[in-house]
């Protein structure tokens, strides 16, 4: 019993972008997907061009060996036609292409991959994503400067370190063989599905017995739910084994799936460039293009430190500030208790405090200015609680002037006889009085 695949390629251009320049193809033994790309020049133009030579090697293979080596030779092939390209039309300059394909022989598939497309296998019920982005933040995670997490987020995370075009004519391709089995399902996908799909969910739609044709779609569907801000193709391969061997019908989506492929000779390819340009340019992404050099990653680098120190010193500005505010409002409240004064008493003698009597924190806001001789005890009981609760004073001499009262206050009441107050009531008792006797 041989191993046979079943599979799905689909590509949407996403709610977003206005044309597509990501590439598919899903054949008899090769699965790919490109994701194009240039700052003002055709990324539909760089994937097609990719995914069109690449499928010339789709078919039967003696070995997975052969099938790397096919892998290979064909990316080269693409690279230079690439490099053709843009020597014939000097405005497709940094046009450039993703690339991540397998090759399925009997129970191995060859695999071969530049860019951040990704290749996932899904077995057992665990994902597992096989390719590794070759991307700036990639770098940056790999080195331990920033966590995968930050990496999701990170402004530069489009950035390609690695990509087919025309700046390396021999392209460094990541190629393996890995064993598959009965079960597996292979994804290949480009950016626009793990920039907005979660792991969690490509798994659940991936364990679900839908076929590929339903995964692709549902997994479209969700992209799409989440805003697909950028195009979204995806291929899936299902491994299974089976006596009867059915011919498939291979193919092709995305901007490769255009009239405009480029087929047949390099001048008929050539010629229909301009008008393919004309009528998908769509605005371009600056963030996602390719480095042009080694060179490139430094200045990423020193971006990237530059753009921190200045969140650093921004920060560091706006703290001074709310400090410096802080400290003035501080120094200004208390000029403004020192101008304060208040009687109140201290070990049971009437006294003049210095401030006002609230404390913050631990720190009283008034000091003893001086200490009396009138003893609290002595005051009316009215006047010993107006002392025991503060009186406030505008200044010292205010003070003084409540401190006066208040000894005045004592000096009239070792005579507390009944007689000062009684004597107005006298009066009506006096008027009474001539009444009583003659009750
Ligand atoms: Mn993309």
């Amino acid at each position: 019993m041989a191993l046979v695949t079943s599979s799905a390629a689909i590509s949407h251009v996403g709610k977003i972008r206005s044309n597509n320049q990501d590439s598919g193809f899903a054949g008899q033994s090769l699965f790919a997907v490109a994701d194009g790309m240039g700052g003002h020049a055709g990324g539909d133009v760089a994937s097609a061009l990719a995914i069109t030579r690449l499928r010339e090697i789709d078919g039967e293979y003696g070995s997975a060996v052969d099938a790397e080596f096919a892998l290979q030779e064909a990316i080269v092939a693409a690279n230079a036609i690439l490099a053709e390209t843009v020597f014939e039309h000097p405005e497709l300059t940094g046009m450039g292409t993703t690339l991540s394909a397998l090759v399925r022989v009997g129970h191995s598939v060859a695999l071969a991959h530049i860019g951040d497309s990704r290749v996932y296998r899904f077995r057992d019920g665990a994902l597992t994503q096989i390719t590794a982005d070759h991307t700036f933040v990639q770098r940056l995670v790999d080195s331990g400067r920033i966590t995968a997490e930050e990496a999701k987020t990170h402004p530069r995370r489009s950035v390609l370190m690695r990509v087919l075009g025309d700046v390396d004519s021999t392209p460094d391709v990541d190629l393996q063989v890995m064993d598959t089995r009965p079960g597996d399902r292979w994804l290949i996908c480009s950016d626009g599905l793990t920039g907005v799909v979660d792991n969690d969910h490509i798994s659940e739609a991936l364990a679900s017995e839908m076929s590929p044709a339903e995964v692709v779609s549902d997994l479209v569907k969700q992209a799409l739910d989440g805003g697909a801000p950028d195009n979204v193709t995806i291929v899936v391969v299902d491994i299974s084994s089976s006596f009867d061997e059915q011919g498939v019908e291979p193919v092709t989506v995305g901007s490769a799936s255009k009239p405009v492929a480029f087929e047949g000779s390099l001048g008929k390819r050539v010629s229909r460039i301009p008008g393919l340009r004309l009528h998908q340019r769509g605005p371009s992404d600056p963030s996602h293009f390719e480095p042009e050099s080694e060179d490139y990653l430094d200045e990423l680098i020193e971006e990237n430190r530059r753009r921190s120190r200045r969140r650093k010193a921004a920060w560091l500005a706006g703290l001074l500030v709310v400090v410096l505010a802080l400290a003035a409002t501080a120094f200004i409240g208390y000029q403004w208790t020192q101008t304060r004064y208040y009687v109140g008493a201290v070990d049971g003698k009437v006294a003049i405090y210095h401030g006002v009597q609230q404390t913050v924190g631990p720190i009283a806001l008034s000091e003893v200015y001086q200490v009396t001789k009138i003893s609290v005890d002595d005051l009316p009981m009215y006047t010993q609680e107006q002392v025991s609760d503060t009186i406030n004073a505008d200044s010292v001499d205010a003070a003084r002037d409540i401190v006066k009262r208040l000894g005045e206050a004592v000096e009239t009441t070792p005579a507390p006889t009944p007689t000062p107050s009684p004597a107005p009531a006298a009066a009506p008792a006096a008027a009474d009085a001539p009444a009583a006797p003659v009750g």
